[in-house]
């Protein structure tokens, strides 16, 4: 399933594609900024899903 960001305040799509894209990858394509409307873009976009196996003996890299 293709991923889909959408700036949150206009909702243009920032990224589209079959790539799985890092909140910070998307972010840095834009230099954190929405191109259309300039809202500051949030490192954590609704639309991506980052789930972590929920064990706790790994640790959390953030
Ligand atoms: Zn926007």
């Amino acid at each position: 399933m293709p991923q889909r960001v959408n700036c949150d305040g206009c909702g243009a799509i920032l990224y589209e594609g079959d790539e799985l894209k890092s909140p910070e990858e998307i972010l840095q394509m834009y230099n954190g900024k929405c191109p259309k409307c300039g809202r500051s873009l949030s490192l954590t976009p609704k639309k991506i899903e980052i789930r972590a196996a929920s064990d706790g003996g790994v640790k959390k890299t953030r």
